[in-house]
């Protein structure tokens, strides 16, 4: 009788330890179907060859005929590019007294290129540099068409950009010339210049691109233009650079990317500010 009460009392022992076991393995079992824990998260990755931290949506903006800028848009940073050579600076060409201005970035670089080409001035002959033309507001750049287009009688000859198409309004675009430029009509024959052929090369490696080569007129729809820069910061001007594009052909490629990462699943907060659609 004591034994069948030990065991009866070992029984209650186990008893409850086994139930106690039961529970663990039906958590066991309910988090094989969880659903939360049966979907792997997708973490969609940025795999576009340049990252997004590298990239400033306002300095990668693009203005074409198709990708038109609102006529109240102006940089807030806006700089008159300092005048002083000496200090680093550029030339000036047209109207020093109210100084040319660019966003400050952009400026800041142009500087940093001017200094760069003088440093190499006295070994190959490079003549100093003039900023011809910097930011124009969607006004001046309506005067200017209007003008271009009476002179021409009424004809839009792709010399001069309609108001909103301008890379001049985005305060970023700067047309660079050689001194014995600075007052002579330009056209593509400045491109064998040795400064022109200096800064095609060597522009990057300070943010800038040319912004209407030669081999991409089809595309650009703009005449080519040695003496136009444009400031895109330094790495999407590498990667420019490095694959011989064009700012319409970096949009496209860029605006796949972003819709490739949505379409994974990406977080649209992230890529929001480089959305750009075209106006027409
Ligand atoms: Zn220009």
């Amino acid at each position: 009788m004591k034994r069948i009460a030990c065991l009866f009392l070992a029984l209650l022992l186990i008893l409850p330890a086994a139930s106690m076991a039961e529970p663990d393995e039906e958590e066991l079992d309910f988090e094989e179907f969880d659903p939360d824990a049966g979907i792997p998260v997708s973490e969609a990755s940025w795999d576009f060859p340049v990252a997004l931290e590298d990239m400033n949506p306002e300095y990668i903006i693009l203005a074409n005929k198709h990708y038109l800028l609102d006529r109240k848009y102006a940089p807030k940073d806006l700089v008159k590019v300092p005048s002083k050579p000496k200090e680093g600076g550029i030339y000036w060409a047209v109207k020093p007294k109210d100084g040319q201005k660019l966003r400050k970035e952009c400026a800041d670089a142009l500087c940093e290129m001017n200094r760069a080409i003088m440093d190499d001035a006295p070994e190959y002959g490079y003549r100093a540099l003039y900023l011809k033309s910097a930011y124009r507001s969607y006004s001046t750049q309506k005067t200017m068409y209007n003008n271009r287009l009476k002179k021409n009688h009424g004809k839009d000859d792709g010399w001069v950009s309609r108001p909103g198409a301008s890379d001049h309004q985005t305060g970023l675009g700067c047309d660079v010339v050689p001194s014995n430029w600075k007052d002579r009509a330009m056209n593509e024959k400045m491109m064998k210049e040795p400064e022109c052929q200096w800064m095609a090369e060597h522009c990057y490696e300070f943010g800038f691109i040319i912004r209407y080569p030669q081999d991409k007129q089809e595309i650009t729809e703009i005449n080519t233009e040695p003496w136009h820069l444009r400031y895109v910061g330094i790495p999407v001007a590498t990667y420019i650079w490095e694959n011989n594009l064009c700012l319409e052909e970096f949009t496209e490629q860029l605006q796949q990317a972003i819709q490739d990462y949505l379409d994974a699943g990406g977080d649209r907060a992230k890529v929001e500010a480089f959305i750009q659609t075209p106006t027409d």
